[in-house]
């Protein structure tokens, strides 16, 4: 695991995926977007939104509440997580520590186990 990780977060990934919990970790969001300009998919995308840190978290709170539907766009996004860490360093350096790319591995172990039927 991502020494990085705080203790919250490692409660997710490690016991059962509480939805509730979860939601409250991406809610944390400033939405100051200092993390987007760090991730290289964001930048390779010509900066689609939904391709950053930023986007992904967004992405994945609203699915939580049901307010988006499953879709290409939402796959698309999440999958495509380099796993890279960049944006862990940025928002922590900003005062945030919201550990996004962390939020978004669990985000592919919610939609894989809960949506997809892995
Ligand atoms: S730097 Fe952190 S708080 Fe700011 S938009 Fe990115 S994930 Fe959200
Ligand atoms: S961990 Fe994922 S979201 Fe974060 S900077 Fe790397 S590719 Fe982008």
């Amino acid at each position: 695991m991502d020494s990085a990780l705080n203790n919250s977060v490692q409660y997710l990934m490690w016991g059962e995926i509480n939805e509730e919990k979860f939601f409250e970790e991406l809610n944390k969001c400033r939405r100051c977007k200092f993390c987007v300009d760090e991730c290289p998919v964001y930048l390779e995308s010509q900066r689609i939104e939904t391709m950053s840190p930023f986007g992904r978290v967004q992405i994945l709170k609203y699915l939580l509440k049901g307010w988006i539907e499953l879709d290409d766009v939402v796959i698309t996004s999440i999958y495509t997580c380099l796993r890279c860490n960049r944006c862990i360093e940025v928002c922590k350096d900003k005062g945030v520590d919201l550990k996004p790319a962390a939020l978004i591995r669990l985000g592919k172990a919610f939609l894989t186990k809960n949506l997809l039927g892995g």
